[in-house]
């Protein structure tokens, strides 16, 4: 694991290019937020992160985040790997968002879940935008289905979309494209169901230029921050 002074100096040079992408688009760096992704990392990398003032770090796996939940307070915590419908009930209540509802089933599991516990759950709808065998999410076609269910939920919150761009790290335009591809969804789907879908997370360490030049609201970030491990 990395030192904190190291985990520093990859912060501010990581806010120095977020920074620069925005400028080149003529965004607002605050309209961009930074999720720290601490998966695979000891519980450090997220004080790290709460002791630099970040206000939520971003974990794949249900049963890990639980257990760092377990060792520290006053952090939320976003899920953004794949949520097996065997971990619903432990998952709901415990995630500030989740950001990876990618089928019907799982749509109707959290809002069971939700109910039972009588809180409202955050979510964004996970799409394949850039239609990868390798991922999960919902095709284009069927997030107009996906966005009919979950807005008939009532513990469920949606607060937009989230992809993952297929991993080309020589092209970028797959990224791009893949981008918006979300963006134009998140357009049609606020135009036909007349809501507001303010949330777009898409863009990680390799891709989050491209992704902050098409309107990500939010970019995931591991590796650019913590290294990669070995
Ligand atoms: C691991 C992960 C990230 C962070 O990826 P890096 O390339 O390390 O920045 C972002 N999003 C999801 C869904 C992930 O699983």
């Amino acid at each position: 694991m990395i030192s904190r002074e190291d985990f520093l100096s990859r912060l501010a040079e990581l806010r120095a290019k977020i920074a620069n992408a925005c400028t080149s688009c003529g965004r607002n760096p605050d309209d961009v937020s930074l999720l720290p992704v601490t998966k695979n990392w000891p519980i450090d990398a997220v004080r790290y992160c709460q002791d630099a003032s970040l206000s939520r770090v971003g974990e794949n796996r249900v049963q890990e985040a639980l257990s760092k939940q377990d060792q520290i307070s006053g952090i939320s915590w976003e899920l953004i790997g794949h949520l097996q419908s065997n971990k619903v009930n432990q998952a709901v209540g415990r995630f500030a968002r989740i950001q990876t509802l990618d089928s019907l089933k799982l749509i109707r599991k959290v809002q069971t879940a939700s109910e039972r516990i009588d809180q409202k759950t955050s979510l964004l709808l996970q799409i394949n935008a850039g239609n990868d065998p390798a991922k999960y999410g919902f095709s284009i076609e069927d997030a107009p289905y996906a966005l009919d269910e979950v807005l008939c939920c009532s513990h469920l919150q949606v607060d937009g979309l989230m992809t993952i761009a297929p991993y080309a790290p020589d092209d970028p335009s797959v990224a791009r494209n893949c981008f918006q591809k979300l963006v134009d969804l998140r357009d049609k789907l606020c135009q036909i169901h007349g809501i507001k879908l303010s949330e777009l997370s898409m863009g990680m360490s390799g891709d989050l230029e491209e992704a902050i030049g098409c309107g990500s609201t939010m970019i995931r970030v591991g590796s650019a921050l913590f290294g990669t491990r070995t």
